[in-house]
């Protein structure tokens, strides 16, 4: 039976030559001397053990000493250097060796060069796997704090500029009580007024959606369940958007769809807003003359509304971005400054409030259109999916629905 007795004659040989071929630097082969003659009486020892697993922990650490820049490289791998060793190895024995002890030696020494490849390449892809994992995680730790920054600054933000709105608002309205009685004057400070009105309304508009976004982002949206009707809800987003559709020269074509006229359980204040940023956006993101409609479905278990445009379009890439906070497209120095005005484009934050009211009904939103296109206006069509909640969700609602049906 072949030991490592025979191995062993062409130790000095095969040390001088590996470490030759693979370390031409002198310093660096010092170095490798000391791992080569080691890894070389392991070599004997599996022969005489018939057991491959004794070369593992060397494999190990110089899979493990290697860098991380150089796992990030894939010419740093093991593979190449141990398959160049065992060419070494093979051409050293036949060069040394006679005829039967070369074939006995190296039939010994293939399972053996088989294992320390398969053990390193494993050991390989799990140094990479975990140096992976880390970066990562990394990424995502930093992904995370910007995220609770920007949530932090809506935050601070939407809370300091509400004091100074609400001294505006207080003295605008003592101002309009104080005004002179000489009527051109008083006429002429009135319109002022006006202005100033409107830009103070935008502005607790925006407030007011930096605010609620902030608690969303924070879990703090609570719903107020009440019982209620799609179709009474549609009507009221109708009434209110009627004089900026007669403006744009558009239709809003509401149809009625099945679920639209049962009672459901749902926040309407919230509700509404959700439904109302959408159609808005539907208004906003259409040309003068173009069309918002409507529609929806009953499904196991929900309510599907369906707001279909016929403007701008948005493009595939961008379906998941405009839920994000400022996921406004586009260039932005672009958007027409009016409110309700064709890509009239507000501060992104519509989305990601609607988003998270259907998300807080257990409910949820997505857009298909096939592209952004100001030429052929593609379209868009925003699905709601709500759950279709015939009774009340919580005791509190419940208790609350009670009482009022026995009220009347
Ligand atoms: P904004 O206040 O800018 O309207 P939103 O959060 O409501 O913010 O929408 C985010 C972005 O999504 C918009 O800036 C716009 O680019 C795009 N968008 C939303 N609705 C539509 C639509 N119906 N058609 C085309 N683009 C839309």
């Amino acid at each position: 039976m072949i030991t490592s007795k025979t191995l062993l004659k062409i130790r000095q040989n095969w040390i001088s030559e590996v470490s030759n071929q693979l370390a031409p630097a002198e310093q660096l082969r010092q170095y490798l001397l000391e791992q080569l003659t080691k890894f070389f009486d392991l070599l004997g020892q599996a022969i005489d053990l018939r057991d491959p697993d004794i070369l593992d922990p060397i494999l190990s650490d110089w899979v493990k000493t290697r860098t991380e820049t150089e796992l990030e490289n894939p010419e740093g791998s093991l593979m190449p250097v141990l398959s160049q060793i065992q060419i070494i190895t093979f051409e050293a024995v036949m060069r040394n060796l006679d005829q039967i002890e070369s074939a006995e030696i190296i039939l010994a020494l293939l399972p053996i060069f088989t294992h320390t490849m398969e053990f390193a390449s494993t050991e390989e892809t799990r140094l990479h796997v975990h140096h992976i994992t880390g970066e990562l995680e990394k990424t995502r730790t930093i992904l995370e704090k910007l995220e609770k920054s920007k949530s932090d600054f809506i935050s601070v933000a939407a809370h300091e500029l509400k004091t100074p709105l609400t001294l505006i608002e207080g003295y605008v309205s003592m101002l309009r009580d104080t005004l002179p009685d000489d009527t051109t004057r008083k006429n002429l400070a009135d319109i002022y007024l006006k202005g100033v009105n409107a830009g103070t309304r935008r502005l607790r508009e925006i407030v007011d959606d930096m605010i609620d976004v902030s608690m969303i982002d924070n879990n703090l949206l609570s719903l107020n369940f009440q019982p209620l009707w799609l179709n009474h809800l549609l009507e009221s987003i109708q009434r209110e958007l009627e004089e900026t559709i007669q403006q744009r020269n558009m239709s809003l074509c509401i149809k009625r769809f099945p679920g639209s006229d049962e009672m459901i359980f749902a926040d309407g204040e919230r509700l509404f807003q959700a439904l109302r940023n959408v159609i808005m956006n539907g208004i906003k993101y259409t040309p003068d003359g173009g069309q918002v409609s409507i529609d929806g479905r009953i499904l196991p278990g929900f309510i599907e509304i369906t707001v279909s445009d016929t403007g701008i379009g948005i493009d595939p890439e961008d379906h998941s971005r405009i839920f994000e906070k400022f996921g406004r497209l586009g260039n932005v120095s672009l958007h027409s400054s009016g409110k309700t005005k064709f890509k009239g484009g507000g501060p992104g934050l519509g989305l990601p409030i609607t988003k998270g009211i259907i998300d807080a009904h257990g409910g949820a939103i997505w857009v298909e259109s096939s592209g952004y296109d100001e030429h052929k206006y593609p379209g868009s069509t925003f699905h709601i999916m709500l759950p279709l909640r015939k009774t009340p969700p919580d005791d509190k609602t419940a208790k609350l629905f009670k009482s009022l049906i026995e009220s009347n």
